[in-house]
């Protein structure tokens, strides 16, 4: 099979499916094409290949990709041709994976459902009337439709894990540092991570691997060895310890995702694993937490669309005040004003203390919570979501029932752990997540314990 075919198959799929699925915003296709002709055509006089060789990739289109339109699902960036590459995308370069398209998502990656598209609704492939999760949704539908084999999503509270739960595939958040964020357009800097959406742990594993590893354009990226991943799925999780939260299992999960997660306990307990209940006291203030500190980071962040330096202008305004404000009025959707304004509220001089700087303070109490409980164990175990995906419009009209998706998923974000999240069974047919969280910088056993549970 050649390269070609494997492109060819891709964009095949995607004029079959993406009518209805919804899942790319913009697609690659002819330099796709003309990059598998240049592999294949110098395929006899190489012995050496990139760790990706040829493999066709979706990327989330928060992601910047140099001539090739980045619009975060944002009328604000709808004619947005970055002039450079996220790290990620050198990374993928010289691994000599092939960009098929970009993903859509929410619009600047705010949401749970990929509603928030500003172009579309992408719809899960198990069942069009439902969403695929968000915030990258298009990342896990087309992973999960058999578009492309893997793909880049993003995770800020969850928007890796969630969707990947939501549509029964692999989605792996890193550790806070280990992927560079460097032309990841900033939601919540302090928050955001890239990480893989694929099919198997294995794939998973490989993907991380590429794109790992410091970088001096991101002062957050973390200097520390990237071991080899693939030697830690060596299937034994003899004498391994799991936690398993109570607050994980308790109000508000739903009895079928209780039920999944603890049957995947039985088979690690048979493969020679032990767990006990453990406590993450502080996880009920998580979701109050993360909505403040990330609403707040993202006011900062998203000052910079202002219709004069990217994307975006109206042609509605006398003077420059008014073209500030014109512009993001029209070109920001309904999600991104309420964080901006949540997130100004917060940060304004009358309450940051009473809220920004308490909500650091709860957030480094919750941090503590997983480092206490990660000390004494090897992973942290519990459902990804509290019940599989809902229906389109469910709850579009009602944000706070909309943030109560992320309740398992956003803690891990406050603490910067890395988890995964691997299908762990049906309910009524849709697929349910199992969540897997390790210690800092130890994907390795977050891996080792997923692989031998799939
Ligand atoms: N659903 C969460 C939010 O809306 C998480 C988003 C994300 O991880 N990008 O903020």
């Amino acid at each position: 099979i050649s390269v070609t075919d494997l492109v060819d198959e891709s964009y095949k799929r995607i004029q079959a499916v993406d009518d209805k699925v919804g899942a790319f915003l913009t697609l690659n296709e002819e330099n796709a094409r003309a990059y598998a002709k240049e592999l294949d055509e110098a395929l006899d006089n190489r012995s050496e290949f990139g760790l990706l060789f040829g493999m066709p990739i979706g990327i989330k289109d928060n992601i910047v990709t140099k001539d090739l339109r980045t619009t975060c699902a944002s009328k604000m960036l709808e004619n947005f041709d970055p002039i450079y590459d996220a790290t990620v995308m050198q990374h993928l370069k010289e691994a000599e994976a092939v960009t098929i398209g970009k993903l859509n998502m929410d619009e600047f990656a705010m949401g749970s459902s990929s509603e928030n598209s500003a172009f579309k609704t992408v719809k899960n492939p198990w069942d069009l009337d439902r969403v695929p999760g968000g915030s990258s949704g298009g990342s896990a539908a087309a992973v999960a439709a058999g578009e492309v084999p893997f793909s880049l999503g993003s995770d800020t509270g969850g928007s890796i894990r969630q969707p990947a739960s939501y549509c029964g595939v692999v989605g792996l958040k890193p550790t806070y540092g280990r992927v560079s964020r460097f032309g990841l357009v900033a939601f919540a800097s302090s928050f955001d991570h890239i990480g893989p959406i694929t099919r198997h742990v294995e794939d998973n594993a490989y993907i991380l691997q590429a794109i790992s590893g410091l970088d001096e354009m991101d002062s957050t990226s973390a200097n520390v060895e990237v071991p080899d991943f693939l030697s830690a799925l060596t299937g034994d999780v003899k004498g391994l310890k799991i936690a398993v939260p109570k607050e994980y299992l308790g109000e508000g999960v739903g009895e079928e995702a209780k039920q999944s997660v603890l049957d995947a306990l039985k088979v690690l307990e048979g493969l020679g694993a032990t767990w006990e209940e453990v406590s993450l006291p502080h996880s009920k203030y998580a979701l109050a937490t993360y909505y403040l500190l990330s609403s707040s980071e993202a006011s900062a962040n998203l000052s910079r669309f202002d219709g004069i330096r990217y994307g975006y202008r109206t042609d509605n305004a006398e003077n420059l005040i008014e073209l500030y404000k014109q512009t993001r009025a029209e070109g920001f959707g309904d999600e991104v004003k309420r964080r901006i304004m949540l997130g100004t509220f917060a940060l304004s001089s009358g309450y940051y203390d009473a809220y920004y700087k308490k909500a650091q303070k709860v957030r480094t109490l919750i941090k503590k919570d997983f480092d206490d409980v990660l000390e004494k164990y090897d992973v942290i175990i519990g459902p990804t979501a509290p019940t599989p995906a809902f229906k389109i419009g469910e709850n579009i009209s009602d944000p706070l029932t909309m943030y109560a998706n992320d309740i398992l998923t956003i803690p891990v974000n406050l603490a910067g752990v890395p988890a995964i999240s691997i299908p762990c069974g049906f309910a009524n047919g849709l697929p349910l997540g199992l969540q897997i969280i390790g210690k800092h910088f130890d994907e390795s056993t977050v891996y080792r314990v997923a692989h031998a549970y799939e």
